[in-house]
């Protein structure tokens, strides 16, 4: 069986990429969302085990020695981590599966999964940044004042991704994104199956 890609998804929070995951798992079931855990408390409306494994630093520290997370990451005061065993066994049957992460965790997968298909989400501007996080209203003025400073930051690592998508419209970025995803998995199988055929010949 054809083994299942692995999508690095990053961007500095507020840029949507929440709702663009969203709308890629929305029309594509054989897409499995990786659930993170963290120890960053749950926002209103959040649900523990379907938006983030909400855990303590106890918890966090065990995962982390028992070998258990894929990579973590520090972001704003919380850790956050990809656990490892559902993506594994997610990609082993075939399933594409989404990192959505920071920069700091996407170049530790970059190294563990060169297969691995990384695409960064920008905003039209850092001004425009700023103006979705405080429309969205679920931080305080110094979180957002931290998170756009971090964002700075994380768009400068966008260089080393394979893709990037200016959201400016939801729509098209949706669109766009999808078309990456279904181009990079293409060109993946494809040499793929290339290289074993000319092997096969040998
Ligand atoms: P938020 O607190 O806004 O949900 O997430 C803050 C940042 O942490 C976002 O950039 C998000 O993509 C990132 N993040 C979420 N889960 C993980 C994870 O498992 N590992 C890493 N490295 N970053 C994560």
């Amino acid at each position: 069986m054809t083994k299942g890609t692995l999508y690095i998804i990053s961007a500095p929070s507020g840029t949507g990429k929440g709702t663009i995951v969203a709308e890629l798992l929305k029309a594509d079931p054989n897409i499995h969302f990786s659930v993170s855990a963290t120890t960053r408390l749950p926002r209103e409306g959040e649900q523990n085990g379907v938006n983030y494994y909400f855990i303590d630093r106890n918890e966090f520290s065990e995962l982390i020695e028992n070998g258990g997370m894929l990579e973590y990451a520090e972001f704003c005061g919380n850790l956050y981590g990809t656990p490892k065993k559902p993506v594994y066994d997610k990609l082993n049957e075939g399933h594409d599966v989404i990192l959505e992460i920071e920069t700091v965790g996407a170049y530790k997968v970059m190294e563990a999964c060169p297969d691995a298909v990384s695409i960064f989400i920008l905003p039209p501007s850092l001004k425009a940044l700023r103006h979705r996080l405080e429309k969205r209203g679920t931080e305080t003025p110094e979180v957002i004042e931290r998170r756009v400073a971090e964002a700075e930051g994380e768009i400068k690592k966008a260089f080393r991704y394979d893709y990037a998508v200016i959201n400016d419209d939801l729509d098209k970025a949706v669109e766009d994104v999808r078309a990456l995803m279904k181009f990079a998995k293409k060109m993946k199988n494809t040499k793929n199956e290339m290289i074993e055929g000319v092997l096969k010949q040998c």
